[in-house]
């Protein structure tokens, strides 16, 4: 399954991302997250990658679980970050053999806190991991991008130039950071064309799951909590889970309209491994006839 193939159909791709299972318990909990949420005929999943290569065999036996026992079409991630050039490659031959045909490259972090040593000829950015692996291999890839800018970028707009810099690398389609306000997304859309980038650009869908989480991974990732949606949070009882959920459903879908209607290529879907608000959102969205 090549992803840019999709992007060409004209039609809402929907994407959902997974990560892979932490303990025994998460392992056996995966294969049925996988049915559930297959049953609503996602277009593709997809499976991170750990940076320093920390998951790179329960990536691989969870890509090979989605492909091979669930059929579902998959694209498998790749971070650079620490990795030497034959590790890369000893990874790559494993998802060409399994039949892995979309590979999306990422550079990676340097795990916190832990005693790493990086490779000495580990990639320092996506874009020279997307043409090294260009010149050896016929994955289509894709990259990601930052409606509100890369948290490390030296300007907004230096980080779209070095987000031109993967596609001309070979990078077919973009995948983006979430976000909580679809003006970023657009404003963003608008200066990648402006520069002259003409991939597809998917919004990245982060539904509010708890509000330790939202806070927590806006911190890391530099995606803003907006007004509107702290409003809404501070209005919800932190300790009521179903509460929060359902509020993170309610303005994930507000949000997809938005998108929806500007005729967004694709929705991606960080499922943080949770069904419920993924399942719902799709739902209710094909229920009003926008998907
Ligand atoms: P790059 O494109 O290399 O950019 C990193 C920074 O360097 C940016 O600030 C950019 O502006 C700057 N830069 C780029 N090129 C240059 C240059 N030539 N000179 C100077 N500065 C430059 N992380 C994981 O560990 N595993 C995952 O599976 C994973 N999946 C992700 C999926 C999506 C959709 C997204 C949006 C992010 C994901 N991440 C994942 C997080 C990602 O690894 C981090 O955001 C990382 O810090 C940057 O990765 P990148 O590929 O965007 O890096």
């Amino acid at each position: 399954m090549r992803v840019s193939n999709l992007y060409r159909d004209g039609r809402t791709i929907i994407s959902m991302e997974f990560f892979p299972p932490r303990n025994e318990d998460a392992e056996k909990n995966f294969g049925p997250l996988i049915e559930k949420l297959s049953a609503l005929k996602p277009d593709y999943m997809t499976m991170t990658f750990g940076a320093g290569g920390s998951t790179r065999d329960g990536s691989y036996r969870s890509v090979k679980e989605i492909m091979i026992e669930k059929k579902q079409p998959a694209a498998a991630y790749l971070t650079g970050y620490g990795l030497g050039p034959e590790e890369i490659t000893a990874v790559l031959d494993k998802y060409k053999e399994l039949g892995v045909e979309t590979i999306f490259v990422i550079r990676g972090d340097r795990p916190k806190g832990e005693d790493f040593t990086p490779h000495p000829e580990s990639f320092s950015y996506a874009s020279e991991l997307i043409a090294f692996i260009k010149k050896r291999y016929d994955f289509t890839l894709g990259c990601a991008g930052y409606p509100e800018g890369h948290i490390e970028a030296e300007s907004p707009a230096k980080d779209i130039e070095y987000l031109k810099r993967k596609v001309d690398k070979g990078a077919e389609y973009i995948v983006t950071q979430y976000f909580y306000d679809n003006r970023y997304f657009f404003d963003y859309v608008a200066k990648c064309r402006n520069i002259g980038i003409t991939a597809p650009i998917i919004p990245g869908i982060m539904p509010v799951y708890t509000v330790k989480l939202t806070q927590m991974l806006s911190r890391v990732c530099g995606s803003a909590i907006t007004d509107e949606l702290q409003n809404r949070l501070d209005a919800a009882d932190p300790e009521d889970k179903d509460a929060v959920l359902n509020l993170g459903i309610d303005f994930a879908c507000e949000q997809c309209r938005g998108l929806l209607k500007e005729g967004v290529p694709g929705l991606h879907f960080y499922t943080m491994n949770r069904s419920k608000s993924t399942s719902e959102i799709i739902s209710r969205l094909r229920a009003e006839n926008l998907l």
